[in-house]
Order: structure tokens, then C-alpha cells, then sequence
């Protein structure tokens, strides 16, 4: 396999963009090697530069449930074209997607479209705020919801009622106000609670995260938070960026039958533009401007084009329910074949699966919170996902991403799958 252009782009790009790429995870950097510079996209497929193709298992962070270049989006995007890129005024689409997605999201009886998960959060955070008349919010820590300051804070040891913040740039000022807990422990929220009486106006985070690899909720943990959240008069919300429209029509909220007063969408929501969107209780949208106080704008959000792309994609969805069987049976199909290979090998490893995500972990206990995927062997995964490349398999180049599956996925191609894992192993253990 020939990669000269990648490499030849990848120098280039040095010159002109930090880091030769306009988002970090792309650089490679946790497995080792240089990026691969994508032509084109099809169906389960991606093809570089140099004109490799490679099946993909990360499908733009998730946005192409449906594979890459579907023709039914395609189609809709360039019809939409036609009538102009831009207008800055309401049009009837945006009553259309938003109708849509309050009738499949349970939790969201009002929402504004935004043109980023990074904007969803930042925009909830900041309306429940304004909602509840206070300052601090919950996040869990290995948590992610994008690149807003207040979002930027890891969890140093002993961290636990007062945030350090993870990125120069983001002032303590700002750190102060996110108070970090660990995932699946709803003792450790009571005690931040208890600590922080009446002060916090928000818990968020992602009911099945996808950020430090994918992780599940334990029996009653999100049920716990929605109690606990009710009983504070806290806004509780469920960043679904990641898993709206994959886990399940109505996301990870109807999945568990668990609803948050706030929700955040974006990925699947745009078909691949760029698009995300908040929503939740009437009353607490009404805050939003110009309805409300609280401001929030944009340029281009609701966006003609990417609307059309998003509106057609959940369309889809809506009235495609088998949808989610088949992903699952395909997520199913791969996790249990990892395990079956795995199993006669001399390895400490954890699968996590549900639905169309999954996570490989190199690591012989539970993944179930930050902690334990930090046990995970990177250099391991490392070595596992150049030699998943080389054999034409395209995974998320950290051990802290979930995979996500498209429809496009063929019998044949998870057979494939399967044996470029089995060679992999051999390779590098
Ligand atoms: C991707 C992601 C975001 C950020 O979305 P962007 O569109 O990259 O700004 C926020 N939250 C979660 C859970 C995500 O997976």
C-alpha cells in the first residue's frame, strides 16, 4: 500500500495549519504514523489520496449512519443548492426539521438549530444558567462536549469539587464553575450536590459516552441522575451529539427510557454538514432569545443547504425504524467475532458494545467509568490500529474513541473486518 501523497499533503499542510489539521484527533498522534488525506467517500468505503481504499469504521464520527455519499442526501443537497447557499432569514425547512425532531426526541418539546456540538453545549449550558439563576454545573469526568472553555477541564487527582482547566487559555475564573464527577457513581454527585446547595444549574453528560471510549450506563445510574436533578431543581442534560439518532430514533434518552429537561444534538442531525441543535422544555426554551433573556445567535445557523441534508437524513430515520435492528445486528455480528478471535489469544481485553458503537479495549477489567479506560494498553492499540490499516480497515485513531457503524456494512465486509482483526492480532501480540 502506496501512501506518497498523504505524506507529501501531511508536510505541506505543516506549513500552513496548526499541526497540518484542522482537528487534533486527525494528526494520529495517539497511535503513531501520519494522517491519510481523504479523496472521496462511498458506502462503506473511504479512498485517499494515493488511492487506497479502506472500509470505514468511524464514519465521520458518526454523522454517515447511513454510509458515505448516500445519493438520497446527495441529491437533496444539490437540489437545495439550486436556490442559493445562504439567506440569513427564516425558511420553511427549518419549521420542517424542527417539527421533526421534536416528534422523535422525547425530551425536546422546543429546539434551535446551531452549526456545531460545540455550540449546542456551550448554548444549553449557558440557557440553563440563565434558567435557573446559577453559576456552577456538573460534568463527569473523560467526558466530552466539544471545545467550549468551561467544557475544557480534566480531572487532576483531588479535583473533585474544583476543576483545573485542561487547556491553556481557559481562565481558573472560568475553570471554577464546572464541578467534575466520575461516571456511574451517583454517590459522588450527592456529595457535589450537598457541597454546592442551590448553586448548581446544570448536570451534563453523555448517558452512553462515546468520548473515552464507549462506556455504558450501570442499572440505575441514569434513572439516579434524573431523580436526583428533579430533586435539586436542577437542568439535567444529556449531550447526544453522538448517540441522537444512532442508539435508537430518539437517541440514548428513549433507549433507556430516561428524559433530561435538555438535550444537545448534533453529528447524524446535519447528514454530514455541519449542523447541532439544543433543545428541552418549553419552559426552559422559552428563555432563549428573542423569546427569552438569554442571547444566542448565529449567521448561518439553519442553514439552507444543511438543512436539507439533515432534514432528508431524519426523514429517513423516521420512517425507517428496521434501521436500528439492522445496525445493531451488524454491531452485534463484529463484537461478538472480536470476542470469539480474542479469546484464543494471549490478551487483556474488554469489548464494550451497543447498538451500532463499539469499543475495543486493551484491558482485562470493566470499562465503566474513566479510570478503568485509562488502564487500556495505548501503545497496544497503537500498534493494533496501524495493523487494521495496512490491511485496509479504518478505525478512530485513539483508544478513547467508540466506532461507529454504518448500514452500509455488508455481510462480506464485517467477514472482512473480522479477518483483518485476526491478522492484526497475530501481528502484534
Ligand atoms: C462531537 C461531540 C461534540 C462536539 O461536536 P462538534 O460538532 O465537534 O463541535 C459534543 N459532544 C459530544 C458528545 C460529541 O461527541
Amino acid at each position: 500500500m502506496q501512501i506518497s501523497e498523504s505524506k507529501r499533503l501531511f508536510a505541506h499542510a505543516k506549513n500552513f495549519i496548526p499541526g497540518g489539521v484542522n482537528s487534533p484527533v486527525r494528526a494520529f498522534r495517539a497511535v503513531g504514523g501520519e494522517p491519510i488525506f481523504i479523496k472521496r467517500a462511498d458506502g462503506a468505503f473511504i479512498y485517499d489520496e494515493d488511492d487506497n481504499a479502506y472500509i470505514e469504521l468511524i464514519n465521520s464520527w458518526g454523522p454517515m449512519i447511513l454510509g458515505h455519499n448516500h445519493p438520497m442526501i446527495r441529491e437533496a443537497v444539490i437540489k437545495a443548492m439550486e436556490n442559493g447557499t445562504s439567506f440569513g432569514a427564516p425558511t420553511a425547512r427549518e419549521v420542517e426539521i424542527a417539527e421533526l425532531i421534536v416528534s422523535m426526541v422525547p425530551s425536546v418539546e422546543k429546539v434551535r438549530m446551531v452549526n456545531s456540538g460545540t455550540e449546542a453545549t456551550m448554548s444549553a449550558i449557558r440557557v440553563a444558567r440563565g434558567y435557573t439563576g446559577r453559576d456552577k454545573f456538573i460534568k463527569m469526568e473523560g467526558h466530552y462536549h466539544g471545545h467550549g472553555d468551561s467544557f475544557l477541564i480534566s480531572a487532576g487527582s483531588g479535583a473533585i469539587t474544583m476543576g483545573h482547566p485542561d487547556s491553556p487559555g481557559v481562565t481558573v475564573g472560568t475553570a471554577k464553575d464546572t464541578l467534575l464527577a466520575p461516571y456511574n457513581d451517583l454517590e459522588a454527585i450527592e456529595r457535589l450536590v450537598e457541597s454546592n446547595k442551590g448553586e448548581i444549574a446544570a448536570l451534563i453528560l453523555e448517558p452512553v459516552p462515546g468520548n473515552m471510549g464507549l462506556t455504558l450506563p450501570l442499572p440505575g445510574y441514569l434513572e439516579g441522575l434524573r431523580e436526583i436533578c428533579t430533586r435539586e431543581g436542577i437542568v439535567l442534560i444529556f449531550d447526544e451529539v453522538m448517540t441522537g439518532f444512532r442508539l435508537s430514533i430518539g437517541g440514548a434518552q428513549e433507549l433507556f427510557g430516561v428524559t433530561p429537561d435538555m438535550t444537545t444534538l448534533g453529528k447524524i442531525i446535519g447528514g454530514g454538514m455541519p449542523v447541532g441543535a439544543y433543545g428541552g422544555k418549553k419552559e426552559i426554551m422559552e428563555f432563549v432569545s428573542p423569546a427569552g433573556p438569554v442571547y444566542q445567535a448565529g449567521t448561518l445557523s439553519g442553514n439552507p443547504i444543511a438543512m436539507a441534508a439533515g432534514l432528508t437524513m431524519l426523514n429517513y430515520l423516521n420512517s425507517h425504524p428496521e434501521v436500528y435492528a439492522r445496525l445493531s445486528g451488524i454491531g452485534r455480528s463484529i463484537a461478538e467475532g472480536i470476542t470469539k478471535i480474542n479469546h484464543n489469544l494471549d490478551l487483556n481485553y474488554t469489548i464494550n458494545h451497543l447498538g451500532s458503537m463499539y469499543s475495543l479495549f486493551f484491558t482485562n477489567e470493566p470499562v465503566t467509568d474513566f479510570e478503568s479506560a485509562k488502564k487500556s494498553d495505548t501503545e497496544l492499540f497503537g500498534k493494533y490500529f496501524q495493523a487494521m490499516l495496512k490491511r485496509g480497515v479504518y478505525l478512530a485513531p485513539s483508544q478513547f474513541e467508540s466506532l461507529f457503524l454504518s448500514t452500509a456494512l455488508t455481510d462480506d465486509l464485517v467477514g472482512k473486518i473480522l479477518q483483518a482483526h485476526e491478522e492484526s492480532m497475530k501481528d502484534i501480540l
